[in-house]
């Protein structure tokens, strides 16, 4: 025990003695590497080599990407009615008059959105709540579009709301707080079949599996059995 407490603890000095930060000869360079890490999966290393990758290219390359960062974050608006991100006031879904507004699939985000329309299975509407209750993140239901689903649905706009969220314990608890909220009002609530593996997320599901899971929805009552 003691061998093993030593070896551990040899093995910590001698990471202390060789960690070295990584030294940068330009604040310029340091700068664009530090604000890259910042982006989800990537370390400092990766992000040096990206921007190292970008320094290389031409200038109205890196020119072009740093602008149409900008003006994605200045200009992009998000959908009045279902919360997806759009350029206009009403997205093209939302205002498409070929497609059933009573008919509504709650969704995670504009990725879950892509992917069901990729499926050309689905002609309602859609309601993106911005993400899923989880409070081991930080997230509860006020963070997410839940109270504008349920103004909807007590307005009487909706005839059925479809869950589509994945099949995990985060995706599961919103669905049953946002049954909760609505049951009162009597509509049909449906959840997509579960074509989908338990704990695979929505946007890496292939399209024949996820455009099946949608025609064969079942009412979510159901799946509150089988689970
Ligand atoms: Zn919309």
């Amino acid at each position: 025990m003691l061998q093993e407490a030593t070896v551990i603890l040899k093995h910590f000095f001698y990471l202390a003695l060789n960690y070295r930060p990584m030294e940068f000869s330009s604040k310029l360079l340091e700068n664009a590497v530090a604000e890259m890490s910042q982006l989800p999966g990537i370390g400092k290393r990766t992000a040096l080599r990206l921007v190292l990758h970008l320094l290389k290219q031409p200038e109205d390359q890196t020119t072009a990407l740093s602008e149409a960062l900008t003006m994605m974050r200045n200009e992009i608006n998000f959908c009045k009615n279902c919360h997806n991100i759009s350029d206009t006031a009403l997205c093209e879904i939302c205002a498409n008059h070929n497609r059933n507004e009573r008919l509504v699939c709650v969704v995670e985000d504009i990725r879950d959105v892509m992917a069901i329309e990729n499926t050309s299975q689905f002609r309602g509407h859609y309601h993106v709540l911005g993400g899923k209750i989880s409070p081991m993140d930080g997230i509860g239901p006020g963070d997410l579009t839940i109270h504008s689903l349920v103004e909807k649905v007590k307005s009487g706009t909706i005839d059925e709301l479809i869950f589509a969220l994945s099949s995990t314990m985060e995706g599961d608890t919103t669905n049953f707080y946002i049954f909760k909220q609505i049951e009162p009002y009597n509509i049909l609530t449906t959840t997509i079949a579960r074509g989908i593996a338990v704990g695979d997320e929505l946007e890496y599901a292939d399209e024949v599996t996820l455009g099946r899971s949608i025609l064969n929805r079942i009412p979510f009552e159901n799946s509150l059995k089988s689970t």
